[in-house]
């Protein structure tokens, strides 16, 4: 035996890695398992190109052994091996990749290998004091035998070995109070593991578990039956002939794997191969998972190299209006041991996200289009979603989800997109209406909302807090701009109209002034409006805040308040306002309390606090009282 050092760098890449390349100390089997499926990989291409090298598809496998007597667990291939160079160059030094010579060797060729990084075999020092690695090459007849504790070196030698390929044997650390290695040795935990990362390593993966069978006649004397069995379904649902799967063979794998217990909305099953190659299986979901709407939810697909499992949740391929999507990604152009740091600056990834993104907005579009009651149904449980997504990063995806969005309209109380909207508009009408409030019934009985209506334009309804901002951040719709009906600019009045209107606010101007004076201040102006029907009064807000997202800004846990600018608008054809002449001229004192009654009514109507309840409580029955 030959002990040699690993070489400087080795060394202390070996210590790093051990201790923070990763932090989940289970992936070591995968790491091991994907060695194996290599070299038995290569000498599978082999036999395919090399008349001399004969091996049947079918005996070529993968080995788990436990041995908890000796405390080791051992992984065996029957690939290509290693002879005593090999060993030296592959695992004697670190970041040396021999599958990615390999790979460069034979550029251009059909093979989906996994390694080339060159670090993932020392994953197993994570969780052995001692390894050794006893491999026999194709073509030869000697063993030799690779052994290492880590940093300390290693050693070289020959052994014997009956049969072609590699065994690599692990003595596992004793357990401590941070770390359960004894689990390592349980077929239970074993199996887990495999289906977890390793499930569609594409070469059977065996180990012989024990079946525990009742002896006949007695209640607690059992007979064990050892059976070898195969941990992996090796071909993975989404590298299926598409033709072969059958709808509700996905629904079964979404609702297995990403606990649901209802069938996804809809399956989007790609295949893309050019400037880069990857499989994607998404699904949309039918319900919101419990914690969706709470800062506990992790958006992300699951990211495959190659049929093994890179990372459970990336988030980086999923924008996050999108994050209601499940699924996996799986290419062979990001590599095993790849971080999470390294995968957000990774091109690839960067491709395929934008790729994903425009295939789910297309899905949505179809579904949209051809199962209305599907998409409503998603909409209903997701659209907030998009409506904030169209409100965050200050309106640079709206393009992309505009029309997504819907809202409830005055016309049906249904569900509309925007474009449905701005189809069917009036001849001559220049915007898009809406309103807002908690309930599209209290939305109904808004004294604006009864106007507009009667003049035979459609309001859309928007009952969720964010869909003011996100129109706001939208700002037109086909050039068609968004008009709160409570606000001023709301303009359905014709010239003569308008003419009469400023006349009649002109001639009781005073009058307003007086109003004014008595709110103290509160409302920016009093005046007449043409907007209400049979109602006596409403508030209007100027400018950029409504009433709508004064209630919203200030509900929030911030210490931003604002406050919209509100005007009392009086219904100039309403009985109401003879009265107020009346008083005004003849009784200042009573003027001023049905000014405070009437302003108090304004903001009830549009779901407004009153500063003193009690006192308009008082005034009203002071008046009722007469
Ligand atoms: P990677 O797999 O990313 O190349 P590893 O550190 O896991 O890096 O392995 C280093 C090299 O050792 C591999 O590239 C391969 O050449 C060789 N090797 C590892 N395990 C086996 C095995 N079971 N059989 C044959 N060669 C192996």
């Amino acid at each position: 035996m030959k002990n040699k050092q690993f070489k400087a760098e080795s060394k202390r890449l070996l210590d790093l890695m051990i201790n923070s390349i990763y932090t989940n100390k289970e992936i070591f089997l995968r790491e091991l398992l994907s060695n194996a499926s290599d070299a038995i990989d290569k000498l599978y291409y082999r036999s395919l190109t090399d008349r001399k090298v004969k091996v049947e598809k079918d005996d070529l496998f993968i080995k788990i052994k436990l041995d908890k007597e000796n405390n080791t667990l051992t992984v065996s291939d029957n690939g290509c091996g290693m002879n005593e160079e090999e060993l030296e160059e592959n695992l004697g030094t670190i970041a040396q990749s021999g599958t990615l010579l390999f790979k460069e060797e034979n550029k251009n060729k059909d093979m989906d290998i996994i390694g080339q990084f060159g670090v993932g075999f020392y994953s197993a020092f994570m969780v052995s004091d001692k390894i050794e690695v006893v491999s026999r090459k194709f073509g030869e007849d000697k063993a030799y035998k690779w052994e290492s504790s880590g940093a300390s070196g290693y050693s070289i030698g020959e052994t014997s070995k009956d049969s072609v390929g590699t065994d690599v044997i692990l003595h596992l650390k004793k357990d401590d109070e941070n770390e359960d290695y004894s689990k390592y040795l349980d077929t239970f935990t074993i199996e887990g593991l495999v289906k977890k990362y390793s499930d569609y390593i594409k070469y059977p993966i065996k180990m012989d578990v024990e079946h525990k069978e009742l002896k006949k006649g007695s209640k607690d004397e059992y007979d064990v039956h050892v059976h070898e069995e195969t941990l992996n379904s090796m071909v993975p649902l989404w590298k299926r002939d598409k033709k072969e799967v059958k709808d509700e063979d996905y629904e079964r794998f979404y609702m297995d794997k990403f606990y649901d217990y209802e069938k996804p909305l809809r399956t989007i099953n790609t295949k893309v191969e050019g400037q880069c190659t990857y499989n994607s299986l998404l699904f949309i979901p039918a319900r919101a998972p419990y914690d969706y709407y709470t800062k506990d939810y992790e958006k992300g697909l699951e990211l495959y190299s190659n049929g093994v499992l890179i990372m459970e949740k990336c988030a980086d391929l999923l924008p996050d209006y999108f994050s209601f999507v499940k699924g996996l990604v799986d290419t062979p152009d990001v590599s095993l041991n790849i971080s999470r740091e390294m995968l957000q600056q990774d091109r690839q990834v960067r491709i395929i996200a934008k790729n994903i993104e425009t295939k789910i907005k297309k899905e949505l579009e179809t579904m949209l289009e051809e199962k209305r009651e599907d998409y409503e149904k998603f909409f209903k449980t997701f659209g907030i979603q998009l409506k904030f997504g169209i409100y965050n990063g200050y309106g640079a995806n709206k393009d992309t989800l505009k029309d997504l969005i819907m809202f409830y309209s005055s016309e049906e109380k249904k569900l509309v997109t925007l474009k449905e909207y701005v189809a069917r508009m009036k001849e001559g009408q220049e915007n898009i209406y809406y309103a807002c409030g908690e309930t599209t019934d209290k939305i109904d009985l808004l004294p604006q909302v009864e106007a507009v209506k009667d003049k035979g334009y459609e309001i859309l309804y928007l009952t969720e807090y964010v869909d003011e901002f996100a129109l706001q951040v939208l700002m037109d719709y086909e050039g068609k701009k968004f008009v709160n009906v409570s606000s001023e600019k709301l303009d359905l009045d014709t010239e003569e109209e308008k003419e009469e209107l400023k006349k009649n606010n002109d001639d009781n101007k005073d009058m307003f002034k007086a109003m004014k004076d008595a709110l103290k201040d509160d409302v920016k102006d009093v005046r007449f409006t043409r907007r209400l029907k049979t109602h006596p009064v409403c508030l209007t807000t100027e400018g950029g805040v409504s009433v709508e997202m004064e209630k919203v800004i200030n509900a929030m846990p911030t210490d931003e308040k604002v406050k919209a600018e509100t005007v009392l608008e009086i219904n100039q054809n309403h009985p109401i306002v003879g009265k107020l002449k009346d008083l005004y001229k003849n009784d200042k004192e009573s003027f001023e309390k049905y000014s405070k009654i009437l302003y108090a009514q304004a903001r009830l109507i549009e779901g407004l606090p009153i500063d003193n309840p009690t006192e308009i409580s008082n005034l009203v029955c002071e008046i009722i009282s007469k």
